[in-house]
């Protein structure tokens, strides 16, 4: 027997509706690249989505065509958000930090139709056009009087006259909830980057789960900044979420510095943050520098690499904000788990705290997890245990773009993640690491993520990354390589002894490197694929 409720679909342009009609005045503030900072409420957004989605049918795009963004985290960006998926098209945004021929070649693969640029993108964009194949059209997301005038991109249209003339008085058509609604390229550090394809009914469930008190708790009295771009998973959800609870929204913008970003925090009265560990540091960084506070953020959310020990305790004991620690990536949506102590663990003291704060955290409802050994057989749930984590539910993908990499699925359904990971009775997961990352050593395995974790506690350390260096007897050995904070003394003995009271002996680096910057993935991720070019050729000390 079936049930009787009624069937309607979960759609992304019903969550703009319901900002629009229940919170119309609840306000998104920009920092716009042009400068000033623009401030309108989800009654105007939702007008202007509405202007974006006339302006696609006036250009003869159609449901399922794609169509590309560059841009940053703004009022705009977010228009197209819905503009784009509200009328059936795919809205896929392209990480403007990727090398030009990797946006070169998602663009063709994803074969873009129109890309929508945001201003200092332009000159990034004119000259990659040759390469193309797809793109009819270019949207400067701006007005004509802001125009560089000597930019060479033939037909360049102009968003604030594209929107102009339309009325905004579309109505939303109703589709089938799994139609594709948004799309996004794995960061790709190895072979080509991968398309992961989200459905409208993913999208909805995601930010349902997302807003969960103990997922990321949030409600009509959230203030959300997000930092983690646009372009990066849909800034993991927010831009969603926000409208579905009626939080206010604060977009930052290019300016992702110490000072912007602490500016808006405070003007804006931020609550909720979100963003990878570089930018936390240089927000750190900048407070600790001008002896500032933090007056109403209440959470930051680390995501995207492993929250570094050092890093919770200062938010928490100097600015007074409490870290969810959060694991994701791009084929869930992202979110997987987010880490909140359960009631019991708050009598616990400030170490035994601190150790559970750091695992990755527990899954909401929807996301399923299990940690396997080399053969696919499950291992215990006793926190101990690390195996290959796989995860399933209805926010994970099934495939990549274009049946890219073939079958990924495992047997029930089952997505490996890449990562290795234990999970504890409580449900909490923690990463052990990239299966990539892990250094075999004798046949043990050595978190690269604990030892980074080790050497980040120490004060003079910016930032280290461990990798598994070739070794004649043991396989692999780990070495360090460290970014020194300016004007600080700090030699290879010092940081070992350091590290000697923090891990096992077994594990301890056979040696440290010091260099004068850590590289980056075009998502703030330690480029391990880099250092491991960088030292392929290292001969241990202990060789
Ligand atoms: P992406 O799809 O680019 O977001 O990358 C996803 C990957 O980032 C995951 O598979 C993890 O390896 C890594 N990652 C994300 N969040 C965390 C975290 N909190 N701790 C450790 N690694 C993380």
């Amino acid at each position: 027997m079936l049930g009787l409720m009624q069937d309607r679909p979960l759609l992304i342009q019903h969550l703009i509706d319901h900002a629009a009609l229940n919170h119309g005045d609840t306000e998104i503030v920009s920092r716009t690249v042009e400068g000033p900072i623009h401030r309108y409420a989800y009654r105007d957004a939702q007008k202007r989505s509405k202007k974006v989605a006339e302006t696609l049918l006036a250009l003869g795009i159609k449901p399922g065509d794609r169509i590309g963004t560059l841009a940053w985290n703004g009022y705009r960006h977010f228009e197209l958000y819905y503009g784009i998926s509200g009328m059936g098209a795919v809205c896929h945004t392209i990480n403007p930090r990727l090398f030009p021929e990797q946006i070169a070649y998602i663009v063709n693969h994803a074969e873009d139709q129109i890309l929508f640029v945001d201003l200092n993108l332009l000159p990034a964009v004119e000259k990659l056009l040759p390469l193309f194949k797809t793109v009819r059209h270019v949207v400067a997301m701006t007005d004509r009087t802001h125009l560089p005038p000597d930019l060479k991109i033939p037909n360049l249209l102009v968003y604030e006259e594209l929107l102009a003339d339309k009325p905004g008085t579309y109505e939303w058509p109703e589709f089938d909830e799994h139609t594709a609604s948004s799309l996004c390229y794995t960061s790709g550090t190895t072979g080509n980057p991968k398309g992961v394809l989200y459905s409208h009914r993913s999208t909805v469930l995601h930010s349902y789960a997302g807003a969960l008190p103990d997922t990321l708790d949030l409600s009509a009295r959230s203030v959300i900044l997000p930092v983690v771009p646009m372009f990066h998973v849909n800034a993991w959800g927010l831009p969603y979420a926000a409208p579905m609870v009626g939080a206010k929204l604060v977009f930052p913008g290019v300016a992702l510095d110490g000072a912007s970003l602490h500016e808006l925090f405070e003007t804006e009265k931020v609550t909720f943050t979100a963003g990878v560990p570089t930018v936390w540091l240089a927000l750190l960084n900048h407070m600790q520098a001008n002896k500032l506070k933090l007056s109403t953020v209440k959470y930051a959310v680390i995501g995207g690499s492993a929250a570094p020990p050092a890093m919770i305790e200062t938010f928490d004991r100097d600015y007074g904000v409490e870290v969810l620690h959060a694991w994701g990536m791009s084929e869930m949506s992202p979110l997987g788990s987010v880490n909140h102590p359960k009631a019991r663990h708050l009598s616990l003291s400030h170490e035994e705290l601190l150790a559970i704060r750091l695992k990755q955290g527990r899954p909401p409802f929807g996301v399923d997890m299990k940690i396997v050994d080399d053969a696919g057989k499950e291992l215990p749930r006793d926190g101990k245990a690390f195996g290959d984590l796989l995860v399933r539910g209805p926010w994970i993908t099934s495939g990549y773009f274009k049946g890219e990499g073939g079958d990924v699925l495992r047997e029930g359904g089952w997505f490996p993640t890449g990562d290795v990971a234990t999970l504890d009775p409580d449900g909490y997961m923690q990463i052990t690491d990239r299966s990539k990352d892990v250094i075999k050593s004798g046949g043990e395995w050595i978190s690269s993520i604990d030892l980074e974790n080790a050497a980040m506690a120490h004060p003079a350390v910016a930032e280290a990354a461990v990798i598994g260096v070739a070794h004649p007897k043991w396989d692999e050995r780990p070495l360090l390589i460290v970014h020194r904070k300016p004007d600080v003394v700090l030699d290879k003995k010092e940081l070992i002894d350091f590290l000697g009271s923090k891990v096992a002996k077994w594990w301890l680096p056979d040696d440290v490197q010091f260099v004068d910057a850590i590289p980056h993935t075009a998502t703030g991720k330690i480029l391990k694929t880099r250092l491991r070019e960088d030292f392929k050729d290292y001969k241990l000390p202990t060789a």
